[in-house]
């Protein structure tokens, strides 16, 4: 985590320099207009490389340097289906309207082995955190994703959990993770034979997301609920 801020800083300082060169060339412009935000791929998490960005939406995606060619695709087609239900689509477009405030970077891992920092708890499939001082803009969000062996009905099925996250942090609790992610830590689905899910300690708000996104998945040609 405290890598990512002092890459953002380093950033920062690039351009600093940069902004100086112009604004020696361009003397009468203002040097407000001449400063401009460090490059993006400073902000997120070393090893891993943007492969897309969303062009309304905040985000951008990354793979870790061990993500195979065939996950690779897996993970296209799970941003793709996420994307493509309504419930997925409404979300980005919260963003959108946050892109001034937030930077969301989405990183895909092969597995937790290679996710470098210590907040991730083993049976986790994802993990989001706030990397940067929520006191400053923009707001710098890790989403993480740990395929393991999981289709991408899966992927897409922890990515929009993480993104659910982002949302109820930027909507509810003004980024303070301390003030609420949405469910506890202890919080729980319980899937029965049937994919019937029970959960357990989430905001019903926060549930309430993850109900419609898996009503919505499954009217997706070729998708379907995660069911493990
Ligand atoms: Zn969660």
């Amino acid at each position: 985590m405290a890598d990512g801020f002092t890459a953002y800083e380093k950033g920062l300082e690039g351009k600093h320099e940069q902004a100086k060169d112009k604004q020696a060339a361009t003397t009468k412009a203002p040097a407000k207009v001449i400063q401009t935000p460090p490059p993006q791929e400073d902000y997120w998490i070393p090893d891993c490389f943007v492969f897309a960005r969303d062009q309304t939406s905040p985000l951008v995606y990354l793979n870790h340097k061990n993500i195979t060619t065939t996950q690779a695709q897996d993970i296209q087609k799970a941003i793709a289906y996420v994307k493509q239900t309504p419930t997925g689509a409404a979300l980005l477009k919260v963003f959108a309207q946050k892109k001034a405030e937030l930077q969301i970077g989405a990183h895909f891992f092969s597995t937790l082995a290679d996710y470098p920092y210590g907040d991730a708890s083993p049976n986790e499939s994802g993990h989001t955190t706030v990397a940067s001082s929520i006191a400053a803009t923009p707001i710098i969000i890790f989403v993480s994703v740990f395929l393991a062996k999981r289709k991408p009905e899966c992927i897409a099925d922890t990515f929009f959990h993480e993104l659910v996250h982002v949302w109820f942090l930027a909507t509810r609790t003004k980024y303070n993770e301390v003030a609420g992610t949405g469910h506890d830590p202890s919080a729980s689905i319980t899937i029965d034979p049937n994919c019937k899910k029970t959960y357990a300690g989430y905001d019903p708000a926060f549930q309430q997301q993850l109900q419609n996104f898996d009503l919505d998945l499954a009217k997706i040609p070729g998708a379907k609920i995660c069911c493990e």
